[in-house]
């Protein structure tokens, strides 16, 4: 396993669409572990394949809290059934955007298919945290950044916020 460097904007392949993984085999079962130690490592909720440059539609989760123990969930070639009409609000931050936390309604319950780590395909439902969660994964298969529900001007603004702090090699954080 190994952690690997994680993309952040203004690249441009974030904003590229993963394709679909057609079969699961010892380099994707590799690519996952990573996901996770690199998720894990950045303490993230949620990390996708192209956040570490992969454009593979997979994507890991993880949202038990520090005390209970880990609960790794590995989505496949997810896609979204259902979306509920109820709506619920989080304030989000991406490993991809730095610094940056915006509020986003999503809705509230969602039922998701997809592929798991031993090749059977799944259908469930999500609500909650894991619901926004699993979702905001779901547009990092398909380009879409938390950004993007922002207007251009005030998108503009915040990747011109983490250019500048990308371009001070002497900050440091401790
Ligand atoms: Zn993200």
């Amino acid at each position: 396993m190994s952690i690997r460097e994680i993309i952040t904007v203004p690249d441009e392949i974030l904003k590229r669409v993963s394709k679909p993984i057609e079969k699961v085999g010892e380099s994707e079962k590799k690519l996952i572990k990573d996901l996770f130690e690199t998720m894990y490592s950045a303490k993230g909720i949620g990390l996708a394949a192209v956040q570490v440059g992969i454009l593979k539609r997979v994507l890991v989760v993880d949202v038990s809290l520090k005390e209970e123990k880990k609960k790794p969930m590995c989505f496949i070639n997810p896609t979204i059934r259902k979306l509920s009409d109820e709506m619920a609000v989080y304030e989000e931050g991406c490993l991809s955007i730095p610094d940056t936390f915006i509020e986003i309604q999503r809705p509230k319950i969602c039922e998701i298919e997809y592929v798991d780590i031993d090749g059977r395909t799944q259908i469930k439902e999500f609500d909650g945290l894991l619901s926004t969660c699993v979702q905001h994964e779901i547009n990092h298969l398909d380009g879409k950044l938390i950004i993007d529900y922002l207007s251009k001007l005030k998108r503009d603004i915040v990747i011109k916020k983490i250019s500048k702090i990308k371009k001070n090699p002497d900050r440091i954080l401790v």
